[in-house]
């Protein structure tokens, strides 16, 4: 499997071939979730560029920094098998961040002032300024991003309109364990009794989708609570969404499209949630 590490690189590697070209940003300790979309890509585009970077500016507490999971070796092998338009990228820091390792300023207006963005000031900043050196290295055609992260995934569509970087962006479904949970790299930080938890986050949203007529917004998140906190979890937030300008709301409109966001910690562990509000 080709490997990079740096930008330059890359982009001669890929100049010299005028095909089309996939991006799947990632912070590595790949999963099933990431493979969903490696394979997408593939079939997609000629070639299919994975990038992993831990990015610093992102993160809110060091600790939270120091303690996420990471598997190079893993990731490699498990890449490799995958299929051979793959091509690894392991950025060096100072290939997205030119000068200092600080993010950039942006404004996306409502799309990150709740949920992520009002919990983890400046996290949206973080993201944005490495997607958008990531687009202007790799210059791909189409990139690839979960709706597991549907509120970085609404900025990310956001960023490339703003600053023209010509991408289409695909918005892929959430995988989940069998038993619900969301996959993501923390689950490993997870212990036996904390993963056993978990999945009653996406059930509790899972039995709001079916009697939410019935409550208004603030008994949901009533209910939300009392069911997750039963089992030695802690809710962050629960927010109901418009899907558009991701604006939290307390009482739905008839012909209005929204979403359920939850972050909840399991110990120190933080973990996040979304899935459409079923109107049916
Ligand atoms: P991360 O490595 O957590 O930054 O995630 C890299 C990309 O994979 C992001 O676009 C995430 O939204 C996506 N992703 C992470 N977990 C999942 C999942 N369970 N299902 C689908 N996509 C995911």
């Amino acid at each position: 499997m080709l490997t990079f590490r740096a930008s330059k690189e890359i982009r001669a590697y890929l100049k010299s071939r005028s095909r089309s070209i996939g991006l799947v940003p990632t912070m590595g300790a790949l999963h099933s979730g990431h493979l969903s979309l490696v394979k997408k890509a593939c079939k997609e585009n000629d070639y299919v560029v994975i990038s992993i970077y831990v990015n610093p500016t992102q993160f809110n507490h060091k600790t939270d920094l120091e303690s996420y999971p990471s598997n190079p070796e893993g990731d490699m092998i498990l890449l490799d098998s995958f299929s051979d338009q793959i091509i690894f990228y392991t950025p060096d820091h100072k290939d997205l961040y030119p000068g200092k390792i600080k993010s950039k300023s942006y404004n996306f207006g409502s799309i990150t002032t709740h949920m992520e963005g009002q919990f983890r000031p400046d996290h949206f900043n973080g993201v944005a300024t490495v997607i958008e050196a990531l687009f202007k290295n790799i210059n791909p055609k189409n990139a690839y991003f979960g709706e597991k992260d549907f509120q970085q995934l609404q900025m990310i569509k956001n960023l490339n309109a703003q600053k023209k970087l010509n991408v289409t962006i695909i918005g892929c479904p959430t995988v989940r364990e069998k038993d619900g949970l969301a996959m993501s790299s923390r689950n490993s930080l997870l212990n036996k009794e904390q993963r056993k938890a978990a999945p009653i986050i996406y059930a509790t949203l899972q039995t709001l989708n079916e009697k939410h007529l019935k409550c208004d917004v603030s008994q949901m998140s009533i209910f939300f609570k009392k069911q997750v906190e039963q089992h030695s979890l802690k809710v962050e937030y629960f927010f109901v969404a418009s899907i558009n300008d991701l604006i939290p709301v307390s009482k739905l409109e008839f012909n209005k499209k929204y979403r359920f966001f939850v972050a909840v910690f399991a110990g120190k562990t933080r973990l996040i949630d979304t899935i459409e509000l079923n109107r049916k």
